[in-house]
């Protein structure tokens, strides 16, 4: 007999990736960004590591609020701040569809959706993007209470338009969470859409662009009436202090960022086009990942394995590698090896070893 309940005892946990204990990886594999945050922001976490942390965090965050209304042009009491976006994702759960309820995305995407679905026994309804990553048809008509997006998606690194994410808005009577972890790198993002469609919510984080993964704050802006809604079902104190401290800091430096994800963008051009010269499919990626098909004879899994063994660690997903745009020394090592790996005398050597 288990104390668990059912659907807790039948489920598999989220398996995040590797985060090797022992050093010298090159880690290409959890889409961190390769370059520290601003040391202003190291900085000001420094002074408020005192005695006020005795004290309770703020749990309106107000200040952090109103800087991100302020940078977003929006107002404070549309924007709820949480311990990494994966909290408000838990929050959207928990607010809007419960045991029982449906919620919808497409898929591959980013694996913890259908995972929180069954922590909180409600029903996945999980609808296959077509091959080359638009919006599926089907998404419309789930009849789902939230419906996810990814945008840019992961592990494709595609994006869907703001004008079809807007029609898709209207055409659905449930939320549509726009997820932009990775919109920094990107051409476009969604936030207008919050003014125009009372059931979007976008959803942000300081994890990628903003180099503070390691901080966990990501924030949701939505109408207000969602926002305080969602409110009564966070954690009264979801952002610690030294995280709101670090995320004022970090807008009042988004140059620093800039810079950062301009580099990373350069950097992924690179690193596509030298992926596409050993004949890799690389999907069009407005993120700081790239998502490969690799060539055969070669596989995926095995070049997966054989970077790894050369302390490269790179994500092995959906028959394809997802790779994180890293330092061009990073990426300079990664091709390097790639290339060797996958060139016809190792490959010959491996099979015979086999
Ligand atoms: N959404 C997507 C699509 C992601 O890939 C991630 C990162 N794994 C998150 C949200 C969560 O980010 P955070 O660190 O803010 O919890």
């Amino acid at each position: 007999m288990s104390f668990f309940r059912p659907n807790i005892e039948a489920m598999e946990g989220y398996v995040p990736g590797e985060q090797p204990q022992e050093k010298g990886f090159i880690k290409l594999n959890t889409n961190e960004n390769p370059y520290p945050p601003s040391p202003r922001v190291l900085k000001r976490i420094r002074d408020a590591v005192n005695g006020d942390l005795r004290l309770y965090p703020d749990p309106t965050a107000k200040a952090l609020r109103e800087t991100i209304a302020d940078v977003f042009d929006t107002k404070p009491d549309r924007v709820l701040v949480g311990n990494g976006s994966d909290d408000l994702l838990t929050i959207i759960i928990r607010s809007f569809v419960g045991p029982r309820g449906k919620a919808a995305f497409p898929t591959p995407t980013y694996s913890l959706y259908p995972t929180l679905c069954r922590i909180e026994n409600a029903t996945a309804a999980a609808v296959p993007f077509p091959p080359d990553f638009s919006l599926p048809e089907k998404l419309a008509r789930t009849g789902a209470k939230v419906t996810f997006i990814a945008n840019p998606n992961s592990p494709s690194g595609t994006m869907i338009t703001p004008l079809e994410l807007g029609r898709l808005a209207r055409r659905i009577n449930g939320i549509l969470v726009i997820d932009e972890a990775y919109v920094d790198f990107a051409e476009d993002d969604c936030m207008r859409l919050v003014a125009r469609h009372k059931n979007v919510i976008v959803l942000r984080t300081f994890s990628k662009s903003f180099s503070l993964c390691g901080l966990r704050l990501g924030f949701a802006v939505a109408r207000k009436e969602l926002i305080a809604g969602m409110i009564k079902v966070k954690d009264s104190y979801n952002v610690n202090r030294l995280a709101q401290v670090a995320g004022v800091a970090a807008l009042k430096d988004i140059r620093t960022v800039r810079k950062n994800a301009d580099n990373v963008r350069k950097t992924r051009a690179r690193l596509t086009k030298a992926l596409e010269s050993l004949g890799w499919f690389v999907y069009p990626s407005q993120s700081n990942f790239v998502f490969a098909r690799v060539r055969p004879p070669h596989t995926p899994e095995e070049c997966y394995t054989e970077l790894k063994r050369r302390k490269i660690l790179v994500r092995y997903l959906n028959d394809g590698l997802r790779i994180t745009v890293g330092t061009d020394a990073e990426i300079d090592a990664l091709l390097k090896n790639l290339r060797d790996i996958c060139a016809p005398r190792a490959f010959e050597n491996r099979r015979k070893k086999r």
